[in-house]
């Protein structure tokens, strides 16, 4: 790209607002990288404590650190309770519209957990500024815990720190395209963190580089009288326990001047009383890494003990409820209960000096990278009305008039391993158009047919007059459907694990992707359009070439732990049976797959006994095997019947699992083993479990109808609620 296009292609405007230092040791990095990325634009506004001087007038280390500051924004109410927190908030609420509008970001970055950062949320949303929350989908105790689940709702995307942060935030409904699995982008520079300098800094700030310990305890905005108590009692101990001690003032949170009260009351804040002692506001991120490395323990109730010093395996006592619920390493000792000077003390002397094992829970020191590469994936120029993933229910019965004029229909793909087919279904399981066209073997070729094939479709949608509510896929191979991604592939399908299917289409086709197993799709195509209509408990097996199936008890797909559950295929019918596609012996597949019934017709053949039954141009398979043996030939109908009794076991074995109502038989072979089955259940179910109903399915392409289902059981329902 020569030096034209360049300066032609715009950036992003990214803008970061920071509110004090808790926020500014994680955005800090994030605002290094963008600086540095030429793709973005950045500016910064400056805000909350950051410009009071009590809390350090932090916001000089900014500037210190080479970021210049587009806005500074006075937006502390002092008073340092709860009222003042409000009228901060309010405060905020009336400076930031006009900052915001004159900087018009493309994003607004956010962090935590903070009601500076609810009143930053709270101002983009309703400017329609989009908004990347950082750490997200955490808990913790206090007014936090609520302040950042609503953040979570009012932000658009999301950067968390663990896969537990990840996983709540998609209960709580926010769109898993949308929530990045980052890290904390201050691990980016704990995992980095040069301690040469560790002598300096203590004497700096006044404590015995060999022998320290860090005190951080901030008020706990829920309980305030208990906090109060815990401080004192922490205070009280830390005074017995008579080492060199770095402490550090509360923030500015309510209740903060009745605990900086208790410090001045202990002799904390004069020079002398406690020669041992130092106190301090701040201590710049830097810095207080090493130290955070190097004390021998950190006592409190800060962030920085639960989240930052399991990256040195630093010793933590954590007092009282502020961080509960937060993932912590094992170098956390809690003091829930600090109602005794003695137990904190106790805490204390059982940590001071060990040493733990680091603990990377909140991250592997990659953060940014994976934050950048995400804001550019934002699709900005699209609308910014966000939704919310709710679970499946019903939902009004208005209709649109879109919906009356055209016919809603589903996009259906069903991925083989020799074809890939693509068909346009509409409510009722009419197939309105349909094409087939082979799988190539290689990703990158497949990807590109699959989103010609579904440009195509889009275009056939528009002449029958169907709307395309999205795309269901159907695949071999085993799949998490909540993700649309394919975990491994099967034999019959090459280059195909690992593959986020729905990332890789939604984005491109515009539509909603839905993805599922083959048998999951046949048996939800068979709930939808076939035999499987009102039934509750069922399993639907697939003879084809190979065996395979999905299970449906209570009306619900089962998927297991690990996705893997209705391998119906390899389920084994005897202990040294032959070798299975999968590696082992005995599998139904291995006995009555009808790749099987092909290699034994060849074999046959090879014998004479299957001349009566061949067509000139076609190659010898499991077609003719059947004739013969439905024809009367012994040895083909002893091979097709021993097909049939091991599918008939096996079957009876999920019986006695899953104790269904129906079973439904389909592909290919269905009709050819259905006495089989029929008669082996007799023989060999338990009396109860015989009761269930064998029947053949009606419907020539069930996964193909179940990729369609996938689509409309979720749309209708949205659409129409559960009666449809
Ligand atoms: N921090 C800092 N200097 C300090 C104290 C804390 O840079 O003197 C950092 C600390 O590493 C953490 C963040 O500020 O990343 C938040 O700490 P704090 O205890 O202020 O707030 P919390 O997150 O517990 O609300």
């Amino acid at each position: 790209m020569d030096a034209n296009n360049v300066q032609q292609r715009r950036q992003i405007k990214v803008c970061i607002a920071t509110c004090n230092r808790a926020d500014y040791s994680k955005l800090e990095p994030v605002m290094a990288g963008i600086q540095a990325d030429p793709d973005m634009e950045l500016s910064v506004i400056v805000l909350g404590s950051h410009l009071i001087d009590d809390y350090g007038s932090t916001h000089r280390f900014i500037s210190a650190d080479g970021f210049s500051i587009t806005q500074k924004l006075h937006t502390i109410v002092r008073g340092e309770d709860e009222a003042a927190m409000v009228e901060s908030v309010g405060l905020s609420l009336v400076k930031l519209p006009d900052v915001l509008y004159r900087l018009d970001p493309d994003l607004l970055v956010v962090h935590g957990d903070r009601f500076d950062a609810l009143a930053l949320a709270t101002s983009a949303a309703l400017m329609n500024y989009r908004i990347l929350h950082l750490e997200g989908g955490e808990v913790s105790g206090t007014i936090d815990d609520s302040i950042r689940h609503a953040i979570t709702k009012l932000s658009h995307y999301h950067a968390c720190c663990t896969e537990r942060a990840r996983q709540r935030l998609i209960a709580m409904c926010e769109s898993p395209s949308r929530v990045l699995l980052s890290g904390c982008p201050s691990y980016d520079k704990l995992l980095r963190a040069d301690t040469s300098s560790l002598e300096r800094v203590c004497h700096r700030y006044q404590v015995d580089p060999n022998d320290f310990l860090i005190v951080i305890q901030h008020p706990v905005t829920t309980n305030q009288v208990e906090s109060q108590k815990m401080f004192s009692v922490m205070v009280d101990a830390v005074i017995e326990f008579n080492h060199s001690t770095l402490f550090l003032f509360p923030n500015v949170d309510a209740g903060s001047k009745d605990l900086t009260r208790i410090m001045r009351r202990r002799g904390l804040e004069s020079h002398g009383q406690h020669p041992n002692i130092s106190t301090i506001k701040h201590i710049p991120f830097d810095e207080f890494m090493i130290l955070l490395s190097k004390c021998k323990c950190i006592v409190g109730n800060s962030s920085a003990g639960v989240r930052e010093a399991g990256a040195f395996g630093t010793p933590v006592v954590n007092v009282g409820s502020r961080q509960t619920g937060r993932e912590t390493g094992e170098n956390v000792v809690h003091v829930r209960d600090a109602d005794s000077k003695e137990k904190v003390l106790r805490a204390l002397q059982l940590q001071y000096g060990k040493r733990y094992p680091p603990s990377h829970i909140y991250g592997d020191g990659r953060c940014i990278p994976r934050i950048l590469q995400f804001i550019k994936e934002i699709p900005f120029k699209s609308g910014i009305q966000k939704g919310f993933n709710f679970p499946a229910m019903p939902a009004s019965s208005s209709q649109d008039i879109d919906h009356i004029l055209e016919i809603q229909s589903a996009l259906a793909i069903d991925m083989g391993g020799t074809n890939l087919r693509v068909a346009i279904v509409d409510l009722r399981g009419q197939i309105v158009y349909y094409t087939k066209v082979p799988n190539p073997p290689v990703f990158e070729e497949r990807i590109d047919v699959l989103a010609a094939l579904i440009s195509d479709a889009k275009k056939k949608a528009v002449e029958h007059d169907c709307r395309l509510l999205g795309i269901g896929i159907s695949t071999g191979g085993r799949v998490d459907p909540k993700e649309g991604a394919l975990l491994d592939a099967t034999s019959l399908i090459h280059d195909w694990s690992y593959v986020n299917l729905r990332a890789l289409l939604s984005s491109k086709v515009e539509l909603p992707v839905w993805v599922d197993n083959d048998g999951n799709c046949a048996a939800q195509g068979e709930r939808r359009f076939g035999k499987g209509q009102g039934v509750k408990d069922c399993i639907t097996v697939i003879a084809g070439t190979g065996i395979g199936g999905g299970i449906i008890l209570n009306g619900e797909v089962q998927y297991g732990s690990t996705f893997c559950a209705a391998e119906l295929g390899h389920v084994v019918v005897s202990m040294d049976g032959p070798l299975c596609s999968c590696g082992q012996h005995g599998c139904v597949e291995a006995y009555a797959g009808g790749a099987t019934l092909d290699r034994e017709a060849k074999s046959l053949h090879e014998a004479g006994e299957l001349n009566d039954f061949l067509e000139a141009d076609r190659e010898v398979s499991g077609v003719h095997l059947t004739a013969a043996a439905k024809l009367g030939n012994v040895n083909a109908e002893k091979i097709v019947r021993r097909a049939g009794t091991a599918l008939g076991t096996a079957i009876t074995s999920m019986l006695h699992v899953v104790n269904p109502s129906h079973v439904i038989l389909c592909g290919h072979l269905a009709p050819v083993y259905y006495n089989y089955v029929k008669a082996v259940i007799q023989q060999r179910a338990l009396p109860s479990a015989r009761k269930v109903e064998i029947v053949v399915s009606e419907i020539s392409d069930p996964a193909l109808l179940g990729a369609a289902s996938l689509v409309l059981d979720y749309s209708i329902r949205r659409i129409y609620g559960n009666s449809h």
